[in-house]
C-alpha cells in the first residue's frame, strides 16, 4: 500500500492533505522556515526511514 511521510513525522499517513502534514506545513510557511512536502512511498519503506505508527487522524488503521 501506498502511505504518505514527512521529513521530520515519527508516522505514516493514509491522506497527503492531513493536518498532521499540513498544519506543520503552514506553520512553516508562515514562519518563513523550509517546508518539508510530504513523500509518497510504500508502507515498508516508510517503516525502513522510522515511521513506524500510523497517524491517529488519517490511518491507515490495522496494520
Ligand atoms: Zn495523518
Amino acid at each position: 500500500m501506498t502511505v504518505y511521510i514527512t521529513a521530520r513525522g515519527d508516522r505514516y499517513h493514509a491522506d497527503p492533505e492531513c493536518g498532521h502534514i499540513t498544519g506543520p506545513q503552514n506553520t512553516a510557511r508562515t514562519m518563513g522556515w523550509t517546508v518539508h512536502p510530504a513523500q509518497e512511498v510504500s508502507l515498508s519503506e516508510a517503516q525502513e526511514r522510522g515511521k513506524t505508527e500510523p497517524c491517529p487522524t488519517c490511518g491507515p488503521a490495522g496494520t
